[in-house]
């Protein structure tokens, strides 16, 4: 008898949104980050999911189109990159809504993700009345994780790590990687491929941000390739059911 295994999936996602929110509101991310990240997921062929806040689509629609011909899927980061905690259910709705109205003038929607990864389970119902599919709002790594979670339609697919942990020195972050389990979620920020070292912002945010960071990004992947991982989008577990995702 043969048993079947499925290979171990990952989905690089990508949070394209100001640099380092709050402390910053600048776009040097989306202005000079993305390109660098862009052109690494190019060389190593690897297609990723971009959360973009329905601002930055707005404001950089050339982007946005670029990544869609590359084939990256672009999912909401809601509009402007407010904390769904703040906002009352009236804002939370027009906050989505207004984010997918942008958005969806470049192609369909169907994941989400919230900023600061931090979203209210009484919105959920939200989040499935404007057609979306996928929520990866969740972090595997926070206490709210282990809450009991609301019956919803959405694929929940929550993220394995924080992203700063990718750029810890090699020997330390593949002791983490290693044993993250499948499918594993990461995500980066086109700001930490821009060189904020000098920013008056948290040190978890700046240490080895710009080129340093690409290379820290690019040796993930590799390591992820040479253990055999797939490299998935959100928006493939629609339509392969079986083993991606949870809850
Ligand atoms: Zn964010």
């Amino acid at each position: 008898m043969t048993i079947m295994t499925a290979a171990p999936k990952i989905f690089l996602t990508i949070d394209m949104e100001p640099d380092c929110p709050p402390y910053l509101n600048t776009f040097r991310g989306v202005t000079e980050g993305a390109r660098l990240l862009l052109g690494l997921l190019e060389e190593e062929n690897v297609k990723a999911t971009f959360f973009v806040t329905g601002q930055i689509a707005k404001d950089y629609p050339d982007i946005i189109r670029g990544l869609i011909t590359q084939g990256h899927e672009v999912g909401s980061h809601g509009f402007n990159h407010s904390d769904y905690t703040t906002l009352d259910r009236a804002g939370a709705q027009r906050d989505i809504e207004l984010s997918l109205e942008i958005l969806r003038q470049f192609g369909p929607v169907y994941s989400f993700r919230s900023p600061y990864l931090k979203f209210p389970q009484t919105y959920l119902d939200l989040l499935e009345k404007a057609g979306l599919s996928v929520d990866s709002s969740q972090a595997k790594y926070k206490p709210s994780y282990l809450q009991k979670t609301r019956s919803t339609t959405l694929r929940r697919i929550p993220a394995s790590i924080t992203s700063s942990v990718l750029r810890l020195p090699a020997w330390i972050r593949n002791r983490w990687l290693g044993a993250l389990e499948s499918p594993v979620v990461l995500f980066v920020h086109p700001w930490e491929f821009v060189d904020l070292r000098k920013e008056n912002i948290p040190l978890d945010c700046r240490f080895k941000t710009g080129g340093a960071a690409l290379r820290c990004l690019q040796e993930v992947i590799q390591f992820y390739k040479e253990r055999n991982f797939q490299f998935k989008k959100m928006q493939d577990v629609l339509t392969e059911p079986c083993d991606a995702g949870s809850g």
